[in-house]
């Protein structure tokens, strides 16, 4: 814990508010360190981005534990998430594991977005957060500091500004030339209420259920709000989504066009998308060169999909911006002090070569499921993985 009031403390400066940008600054918080998060939402918006995560135990439970929240993680945790089933475009079924729900064994227990992140803002000082707010640009100051320039007009000058803000990071150009690019992949995300549709729940399991075929998949999972989170993906040019001419505001029509091409599919498999509400979401999957870095840089770095956006192929992405989030907040607990900024450079040094080792390794399994899972044979491919 910081406690020497005589000891100068840096400005520093979170922008996004996301599960990576939440856990940094409530760590640094639990050691005594003040941040400010800067998010670009009105409110917290974590809720409806996306479904259930699984949260592996050496990085998203390992910075739960250095965030205080371990214990309030597992009364939430779904073990019986951890079901999975593999299955071909006929319904022929390749996996089908069983968890053991009734213990914590399980390293990759499930739970919802939402939840995890309200879990942080729980604990975080609600004056940390500020909403409302888009970084629009970082301008660096001969003398080491950044200006924030923010959509709504505030000017923020501070000593180290961290990039938690995702895969078009506005704090990424300050370090690198490399941006986010298509990865040949488009998701269509669709909604289940498994209540309303009990044969296709119990089809689902209590987990995961993956249908890979023909460069194409159908993946179901359930969520904890009792939706099944539905994508039905495949590999389509980056202007698929505009060339289809699918009308994705009409989610009736677009149903109809999304079920033609998994025409050849098992029924059940298809009632994926016929048993879907309303809301019909596109999504391009984005990716940054496997094995990024930057020079380093004393006052700035970037943390979770700012600095290693991957496919969610190997389920990492939010393990590795909360792991992220640890590392670095560790850092600069441990070297701040003395000199505060010779400190944060150490710090962020340190950060950025640990970072880089176990994120490098993520990226290119994320890449590797994805290679694998839209081949030939895919659900052949995959069991043999688990051979
Ligand atoms: C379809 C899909 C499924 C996924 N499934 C999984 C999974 O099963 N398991 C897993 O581990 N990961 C999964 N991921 C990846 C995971 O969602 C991300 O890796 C994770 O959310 C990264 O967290 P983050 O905090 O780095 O960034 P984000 O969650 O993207 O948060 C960034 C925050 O920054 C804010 N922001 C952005 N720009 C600005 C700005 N200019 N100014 C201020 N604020 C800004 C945003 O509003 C947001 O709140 C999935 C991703 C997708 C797309």
């Amino acid at each position: 814990m910081l406690n020497d009031t005589s000891m100068k403390q840096p400005r520093i400066a979170i922008i996004g508010g996301g599960p990576g940008g939440l856990t940094l600054a409530l760590i640094l918080q639990k050691h005594g360190l003040a941040s400010t998060i800067y998010e670009r939402e009105e409110a917290d918006a974590n809720a409806e981005r996306g479904g259930s995560l699984d949260i592996h135990k050496d990085s998203g439970q390992w910075a739960l534990k250095e965030a205080g929240l371990l214990e309030q993680f597992q009364a939430w945790a779904r073990y019986e998430g951890e079901d999975f089933r593999l299955l071909d475009k006929h319904g022929k079924i390749y996996m089908d594991d069983v968890a053991d729900a009734t213990s914590a064994s399980g390293g990759r227990p499930e739970i919802d977005r939402g939840t995890l992140c309200d879990l942080l803002l729980g604990a975080l000082a609600p004056s940390t957060i500020r909403y409302g707010h888009k970084l629009i640009e970082a301008v660096p100051h001969a003398d080491g500091r950044h200006e924030l320039h923010f959509e709504n007009g505030l000017i923020d000058t501070v000593d180290l500004v961290i990039g938690a803000d995702g895969a078009f990071s506005r704090v990424r150009p300050l370090l690198t030339d490399a941006v986010a690019d298509y990865s040949g992949l488009t998701m269509i995300e669709l909604n289940v209420v498994a209540a309303e549709h009990p044969e296709l729940a119990a089809f689902n399991s209590r987990g995961k259920l993956f249908a890979l075929d023909d460069h194409k998949a159908i993946l179901g999972q359930l969520n904890g709000d009792g939706r099944i989170k539905v994508s039905a993906s495949f590999r389509a040019e980056r202007d698929w989504l505009e060339a289809s001419g699918i009308p994705f505001d009409q989610p009736e029509e677009a149903k109809r066009q999304l079920l033609e091409l998994f025409e050849d599919w098992d029924e059940q498999l298809k009632d994926y998308i016929r048993c879907a509400g309303d809301a019909v979401l596109p999504r391009r999957i984005y990716m940054l060169p496997v094995g990024l870095q930057w020079a380093s840089k004393p006052d700035v770095t970037l943390i979770g999909d700012a600095a290693h956006l991957m496919s969610p192929f190997a389920g990492e992405g939010v393990n590795l911006a909360m792991k992220d989030a640890a590392t670095l907040a560790l850092a600069i607990v441990a070297h701040i002090g003395g000199n505060s900024g010779a400190a944060l450079a150490v710090a962020i040094q340190q950060y950025e070569v640990e970072m880089y080792a176990y994120s490098s390794i993520s990226a290119k399994l994320s890449d590797d499921n994805l290679k694998l899972m839209f081949s030939e044979n895919a659900a052949f491919n995959l069991k043999s993985l688990f051979d």
